[in-house]
């Protein structure tokens, strides 16, 4: 298991010429995009990004991303632990153009400095890898299933039934009635 820090900043060019890469930990209290998707700050993620160049002479980071953060479950609002596994491929670009070039299993990694900045890089990585809702098993959740079903059919059928012009009509009827 990792224990050390992950570096702020690497050098991507320099560290895909020698063939190396760096990996460490981060605390979600780090990352605030991804934190503000969380239910606290408790947890660590572990990264590891290797530079190489590929046969194209591409600079090229895999990123393999684990996570064990805290969630919101979405259907009973308790705390409820994710795991988050992300490996992905980025390949460095400069501009837009070399970045819609890019073979479709690459994703670009555009790098304005120098030195990338690895937390927002896997900041990045960890919300796209992030489901979209995450809900307890049903046997953990608070809130059993049967309470989220909607109305029953016989319900929507009556509601349906009751439109303002109906009502109007009935009233018309009741005048002429009045009126005979
Ligand atoms: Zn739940």
């Amino acid at each position: 298991m990792l224990d050390e820090p992950l570096p702020l900043a690497l050098d991507i060019r320099k560290a895909a010429t020698r063939g190396t890469g760096v990996s460490g930990v981060l605390k979600p209290a780090q990352l605030l995009r991804f934190r503000a998707l969380l239910a606290g700050d408790e947890g660590r993620v572990e990264a590891t990004l290797s530079c190489a160049r590929d046969e194209q002479d591409r600079y090229i980071v895999c990123v393999v991303l684990e996570a064990d953060v805290t969630v919101t479950c979405q259907r009973c609002l308790e705390a409820m632990p994710l795991h988050i596994a992300s490996d992905n491929t980025l390949a460095v670009v400069w501009t837009d153009e070399q970045a819609a070039a890019l073979p479709r299993h690459l994703d670009p990694l555009i790098v304005e400095e120098t030195a990338c900045k690895l937390h927002e890089v896997v900041e990045d990585e960890l919300i796209l890898a992030m489901p979209q809702f995450s809900y307890h098993d049903s046997a953990h959740c608070k809130e059993k299933i049967s309470a989220y079903a909607g109305p029953a059919p016989e319900q929507e059928a009556d509601a349906g039934k009751s439109n303002p012009f109906d009502v109007l009509a009935q009233l018309k009827a009741g005048d002429e009635h009045q009126e005979s």
